[in-house]
């Protein structure tokens, strides 16, 4: 027997046919005499509908969010999960399955208090676990904690995953299985790609990185939390037969096992390739080359919760003016600019350029620590194809390129197929 957590996302539990078809994966699990935890999310589009009821309220002076109070935001926006929790929990009672629902904030799943994006600091899994021990499924309402105001908090885009991680780690789960519309973490996205592969185990920091680098298959909180906490997470599909040969197997269920490197024997030396859209690159024409500039830039940058991605500076010619360059997202690129304006006396710029319509695409691999010339070989399929690159960052275990948004796919395309990840 084995004690496992199943998420289900947001496609998965997009109408009721889909919702008995989630209930028939875990009542195959229960029948084969496994504990059993449910995380769902909100039926696909909710969320996003949800959203875009919040932001067409009038602005509130005064409120905790440039346009409206955060507390209010969460407490709309995490209706979605409560209504799939309670449907789940009744297709599983019809089969004959003990369930019940539960909110975030009946376990409790307590968070810190950043409405809008808040982190998991503690879960209290006593009472799922002496219902699972009675043969009770808890279907837990994903996305969503109580925050020490005493009041909902979610947990930012995609975090069903998250809580679903975090469970599994406070219930001491073997398992945690995210089932999704896709049946793995592929090389690449396989909705851009269709000659991508599916990876049979990818290390937590690859799985990091492609998360971070908008591979949107897991939140990256939810990878930074079984690293941690060595969750044994697979990431596998909800639309296959829940009944069909091998579904049900405990050791290798079919998809794809986050791991930790020791754990793959055959490794590549890159992984995959993770894009991300919306990208805005700020300049800052003519900044004093001196100690203390860059924080005054980027001081307020962060103090203003805005996330700055790729820097560039240019070591100056004459060693008093230089040239800074970043990117942000599109989205908080005029909040950005604000920001930078209000500054302008403390850093001394001369102007500000910005673009938008950006696209960082990445190159990813554990291996690259170990071999030379990866970054060489992208510039150069890019350099054939004709797209310019904007900047460039590497790390350890990545590069990323930023571009034109109208070549993110040809620049996916090609960096897949240069580094030999194309289906064979
Ligand atoms: P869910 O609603 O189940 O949480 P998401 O839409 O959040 O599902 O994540 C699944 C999607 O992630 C897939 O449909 C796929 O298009 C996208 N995706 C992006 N990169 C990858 C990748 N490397 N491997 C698999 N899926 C990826
Ligand atoms: N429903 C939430 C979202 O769309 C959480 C999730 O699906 O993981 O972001
Ligand atoms: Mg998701």
């Amino acid at each position: 027997m084995a004690r496992i957590v199943m998420k289900f996302g947001g496609t998965s539990v997009a109408d009721l046919d889909r919702i008995h078809n989630v209930a028939r994966h875990v009542k195959r699990e229960v029948t084969a005499g496994h504990e059993v935890a449910v995380v769902v999310s909100a039926m696909s589009g909710k969320t996003n509908e949800l959203v875009g009821w919040v932001q067409g309220m009038p602005k509130v002076t005064g409120a905790n969010s440039p346009f409206y109070d955060a507390r209010e935001y969460d407490a709309i926006v995490a209706s979605g999960e409560l209504v799939t929790a309670g449907l789940l929990a009744i297709a599983l009672q019809s089969m004959d399955i003990n369930a019940r629902s539960w909110q975030g904030w009946q376990i409790p799943i307590k968070t810190d208090s950043a409405h809008g994006a808040a982190r998991i600091l503690d879960i209290d899994g006593t009472e799922i676990i002496r219902r699972m021990a009675e043969g009770q499924v808890a279907v837990v309402a994903g996305f969503q904690g109580l925050g020490p105001d005493n009041r909902v908090a979610t947990l930012g885009r995609g975090g069903s995953d998250t809580s679903a991680v975090a469970i599994a780690a406070a219930v001491k789960a073997d398992r945690c299985d995210i089932y999704t519309d896709v049946d793995g973490v592929y090389t690449t996205d396989p909705r851009i790609e269709p000659k991508a592969r599916r990876l049979k185990k990818i290390a937590f920091e690859e799985m990091l990185e492609m998360a971070s680098l908008g591979a949107k298959v897991l939140q990256v909180r939810s990878v930074e939390l079984a690293m941690v906490h060595k969750v044994r997470t697979f990431v596998r599909s909800s639309f296959e037969d829940p009944d069909a040969p091998g579904m049900g197997d405990l050791l290798n269920p079919p998809g794809t096992l986050i791991c930790d490197e020791d754990e793959i024997v055959e490794q590549e030396v890159v992984t995959g390739i993770a894009y991300a859209k919306d990208e805005a690159q700020i300049s800052l024409r003519r900044v004093a080359d001196r100690p203390g500039v860059s924080a005054a830039i980027f001081g307020p940058l962060a103090e203003s919760h805005i996330n700055v991605d790729m820097i560039v500076q240019n070591i100056s010619e004459d060693g008093s003016k230089t040239d800074m360059t970043f990117t942000v997202p599109s989205g908080d690129m005029e909040k950005a600019l604000r920001v930078l304006e209000g500054a302008k006396e403390q850093v001394g710029f001369d102007v500000i350029q910005h673009e938008t319509g950006l696209v960082k695409v990445s190159v990813i691999g554990i291996g690259m620590r170990s071999h030379a010339g990866v970054a060489a070989s992208a510039f150069r399929a890019l350099a054939d194809k004709g797209i310019n690159i904007k900047a460039i960052t590497t790390s350890e275990i990545k590069i990323s390129i930023l571009i034109d948004g109208a070549y993110a796919e040809l620049a996916v395309r090609t960096l897949h197929s240069v580094y030999g990840l194309d289906k064979k």
